[in-house]
């Protein structure tokens, strides 16, 4: 190839093996995703069904989810997820929710915990299995400082013994394992934290309240309530080797308090900010379709440059948002500092993006974009969330503005 073609070593044209990828998830979403999610959004349940033809096919798997995590481009995860989204926001989390468990365990997990975990969160065909990321509480949302949940030791038994309330858990309850981020030294606040794997089966973990939501009610999200529950020593993620030295270096004044929520949020922001990238081109897409079809005043509506100008605006802010997205994914790959808090950068983003292009999808279907016979209603719903959860638009604001100036802004 020349050097014109490949930008003289840099390009944005995706390796083959992720546009055959691309290709192969963009069918099952075109295929079997989408003509289910209207159904799945109504009954508000977990699409057993659809994730077991995930699995069959390979796509529901610890293999698929690693292969593009490792990808050495960077862009598996986003390109995947950008059109799993693309199909339905709602079965698209109740696929890839069990990846934010995995991440957790995967970037702060010993060899053997990553082993013997990792694959009982995905299963395999015939007998799908689930994992759940437990952070939030009903008094830590974005405060992350403040969860309250305890872990305690109990050393004559090599146990550790979980007591707390977890809220808006996807798949909470429902899961095969629970990582739950609990408080080993309160004192300490979010540096004090670490993460629990509890197994299978655990007495003491039960579901609370199942939430009914706005939007990707395909997706269960429940509390989890934890009850005494005793997880063996090798549980904690980590190890309590690598707790006990973080936790003298806290004492010791030097730093290495790194927080193990903060750092599962980290990784996985371009990721988030993919799904909303698919749910906006969904939505970009739709709306430019139907503004070829809808006549009125003797021509297509999307002859009027007042409908145009929104589809270029809509087209744009998508673009810019995949490629705010694709940038943070090919820095976190290639070891690059984030110092503009570029993954916040493209959650943001992609998230209001999202938000924003889905509403203008309503308004260019008219009447029919406010129904439920049309998808953009439910885009519209399923896109609000991106603003919300992953930490929030102010958050991520928050985050950007302490990178840009340097200074403790809260
Ligand atoms: C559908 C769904 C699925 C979820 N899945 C999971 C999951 O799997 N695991 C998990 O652990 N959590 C999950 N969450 C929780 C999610 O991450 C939290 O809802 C989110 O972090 C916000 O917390 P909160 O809801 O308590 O809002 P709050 O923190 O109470 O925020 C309320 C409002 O105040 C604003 N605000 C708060 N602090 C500041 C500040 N310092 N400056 C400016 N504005 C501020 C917020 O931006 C927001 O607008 C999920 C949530 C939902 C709705």
């Amino acid at each position: 190839m020349s050097d014109l073609a490949t930008g003289g070593g840099f390009s944005l044209q995706p390796p083959e093996e992720i546009t055959q990828m691309r290709d192969w998830v963009h069918e099952f979403a075109a295929e079997v995703i989408r003509p289910a999610a209207a159904e799945w959004d109504e009954r508000e349940e977990t699409p057993w069904p659809v994730i077991e033809q995930a699995a069959k096919i390979g796509l529901y798997s610890l293999d698929f989810f690693a292969t593009q995590w490792m990808d050495a481009s960077g862009l598996g995860t986003v390109v995947a997820f950008e059109e799993l989204f693309w199909g339905d926001a709602g079965i698209g989390l109740s696929i890839v929710g069990s990846g934010l468990a995995a991440v957790a365990v995967a970037s702060n997990g010993t060899n053997e915990q990553i082993g013997e975990w990792l694959p009982q969160m995905f299963g395999s065909p015939g007998d799908v299995k689930l994992g759940a990321f437990c952070s939030s509480e009903p008094d830590a949302g974005s405060d992350v400082g403040a969860i309250r949940t305890r872990a305690v030791y109990d050393e004559a038994a090599d146990e550790w013994v979980l007591n707390g309330t977890k809220t808006w858990v996807t798949n909470g309850g429902i899961a095969d394992v629970h990582v739950v981020v609990a408080s080993v030294e309160p004192s300490l606040g979010s540096r004090g934290q670490a993460s629990f794997i509890v197994p299978p089966g655990t007495r003491g973990l039960s579901q609370g309240q199942k939430f009914r939501k706005h939007g990707i009610r395909a997706s269960h999200t429940a509390e989890v309530v934890l009850d005494d529950v005793r997880v063996p020593g090798r549980c904690l993620v980590g190890g309590k080797e690598r707790l006990d030295a973080r936790l003298a270096r806290i004492a010791e004044g030097r730093s290495g308090g790194e927080q193990a929520a903060m750092k599962t949020f980290e990784r996985s922001r371009p990721s988030v900010a993919a799904m909303a990238v698919g749910i906006g081109r969904a939505a970009v897409e739709y709306a430019a379709d139907y503004s070829r079809q809808r006549v009125q005043f003797g021509r297509p509506i999307g002859q009027n440059q007042g409908v145009a100008f929104m589809l270029a605006d809509m087209q744009a802010s998508v673009d810019a948002a995949r490629l705010l997205t694709w940038r943070a994914a090919w820095m976190a790959r290639n070891g690059l500092p984030f110092d503009h808090a570029e993954g916040s950068i493209s959650k943001l983003v992609a998230g209001e993006t999202a938000v924003r292009v889905t509403e203008q999808a309503i308004q260019i279907l008219g009447g029919n974009g406010y129904t439920r016979e049309y998808p953009v209603e439910r885009w519209h719903r399923d896109a609000k969330i991106f603003t919300i959860f992953e930490g929030t638009s102010e958050i991520q604001r928050m985050i950007i503005g302490r990178a840009v100036t340097g200074l403790d802004v809260r």
